[in-house]
Formats: structure tokens, C-alpha cells, sequence
């Protein structure tokens, strides 16, 4: 029996000029793809690939599914968004090789990086991870909102900047708000605050205000956020957007 491989394939961002080589490569190779539908939509078709597209929410029974199907002597690639180790499948993927069966040990597993939101959102505006930064995701599904805003308030109080994945959602429509009220309690109400919607995409939207008038309105799924530390600052230019960045030194405390 061929001797089965599992990729686990970051996409980047969005369009496919953000895939790396590497990735294209085990796409190409890949028996079988699976993943989040509207990943694999991004992905064209190729006669004999087969597809597995899958809810996101049923990200471990995935995981499982992939690599028993690889297991198996195929050659399957699990796609995810943005990089697979950050908020992604490739954890998933892990927990289920930790958990399951020997053989899956095995396994050829192949963990191809890609450009993750925070870093796609920082190239648009300019320089805002240029010191020190943390990324959080602002989802309780995997932990209890008590952990996310005592993150908030710590990484606030230690002068990161942060990036947050999964901002909102229709079943907690409030606590972003409740975040920026938190981190508004520790940080200059100046700091930039910069939402970086669908970037990569046709529809892609960049937005700066500051942290005072942050709101969780401004804010979808599909955006990642970007608070600045408290040397965060802009750089105004004739008649282009203002450079966000954050300088390489901190002050003293
Ligand atoms: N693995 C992904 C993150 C998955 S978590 C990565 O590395 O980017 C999903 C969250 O990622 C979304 O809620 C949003 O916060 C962010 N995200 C993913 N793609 C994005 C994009 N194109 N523009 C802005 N944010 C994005």
C-alpha cells in the first residue's frame, strides 16, 4: 500500500497571489482536499481531487476524517485560512493525532505555512507589529470569556499591541464592546484602532479610529482587529491614507 501524507495547506488571506509555492505544490499533489467550504471554493477544481468540504464548526471530527482517510495510503491536504497554526487546523489536527489511533503517528504530516490575517492587516495600514505584540482570539467557544478579559486587561497593561481573531459573532454580539471598554480602562483613548475587513478580497475594507471610538459594530467575522500600544501612532501623508506604526523602541516605564 502507498504510504498515505497529510498536508495541512495555509491559504493566505484571500486570493491565490497569497499562496506560497509550497502550498500551490501540495495542492497540486493532494488526492483529496479537505477543509471549510468556502476555503476549498477558493481552490479551482482539478479532474480526480476529490472534496470534503465540511461545517466550522466540526473541526476535530474533520481532522479525524482526514487522517483516517490518509492513513488509508492517500495523499490528502487539509486546507485552512490565513497560516493553519494560528486559530486553525493544524491544533485541531494535533489533538486529534494525540487522541487517536497509533498508526496516525505515523503518518507523512506536512504543515505548509501561509500569511496570517493579523500580518495581511498590518501591511495595509503600515507598521503597527513593528515592537512587541500578542494575538487573541475573542471567541469563547474553546475557553470562558473570564480568560479573554483578563488577557485583555494584562496585555494591555504590558504595553502590547494586539491582534484579535474572531471579533464577533451573531451569538455574542456585545462582547466586543464589553473589549474595548476593558481595554479603554488601561490604554490612552488615542490608540489607533485599526479593523481590517475581507483582506485579500474584492471586498476588503480598512478602517482606523481611535480606541475611543471603537465600537463593536465596526467590526464582522471576516475582520481582524489591530489595537496599538500606547507608542502607537500615525503618520499623516498628502493625500494618502495615514501610516499606522509602531516604533521599534518602547519608552521607559
Ligand atoms: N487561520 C486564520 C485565522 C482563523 S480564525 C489566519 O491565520 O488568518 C478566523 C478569523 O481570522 C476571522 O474571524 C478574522 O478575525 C480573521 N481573518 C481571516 N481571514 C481574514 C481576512 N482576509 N481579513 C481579515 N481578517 C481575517
Amino acid at each position: 500500500m502507498a504510504k498515505g501524507k497529510l498536508f495541512i495547506v495555509g491559504l493566505g488571506p484571500g486570493e491565490a497571489r497569497y499562496l506560497i509555492p509550497e502550498a500551490s505544490d501540495a495542492l497540486s499533489e493532494a488526492e483529496a482536499l479537505y477543509g471549510y467550504q468556502p476555503y476549498l471554493e477558493r481552490i479551482p477544481a482539478r479532474e480526480g481531487q476529490a472534496r470534503h468540504p465540511s461545517d466550522n464548526r466540526e473541526e476535530l471530527v474533520r481532522a479525524g476524517a482526514a487522517l483516517a482517510h490518509a492513513a488509508g495510503g492517500a495523499r490528502v491536504a487539509m486546507v485552512s485560512g490565513g497560516d493553519p497554526g494560528v486559530f486553525a487546523m493544524a491544533a485541531a489536527v494535533i489533538e486529534a493525532i494525540e487522541a487517536g489511533p497509533a498508526e496516525w503517528r505515523a503518518l507523512d504530516l506536512v504543515i505548509v505555512p501561509g500569511i496570517t490575517a493579523m500580518l495581511a492587516v498590518a501591511a495595509k495600514c503600515g507598521a503597527p507589529l513593528g515592537h512587541d505584540f500578542c494575538a487573541i482570539s475573542l471567541s469563547d467557544n474553546l475557553k470562558p470569556w473570564e480568560v479573554i478579559e483578563k488577557r485583555l486587561r494584562l496585555a494591555a497593561q504590558a504595553g502590547f499591541a494586539m491582534a484579535f481573531y474572531n471579533p464577533v459573532s451573531k451569538a455574542r454580539p456585545h462582547q466586543l464592546d464589553t473589549a474595548f471598554d476593558i481595554l479603554r480602562a488601561e490604554l490612552p483613548v488615542g490608540v489607533p484602532v485599526i479593523f481590517g475587513r475581507a483582506v485579500g478580497r474584492p471586498d476588503e475594507r480598512m478602517r482606523v479610529v481611535p480606541l475611543g471610538h471603537a465600537r463593536g459594530h465596526m467590526a464582522d467575522m471576516a475582520t481582524c482587529i489591530i489595537v496599538g500600544s500606547p507608542e502607537t501612532r500615525l503618520v499623516e501623508r498628502p493625500g494618502l491614507p495615514a501610516l499606522v506604526y509602531t516604533p521599534r523602541r518602547a519608552g521607559d516605564e
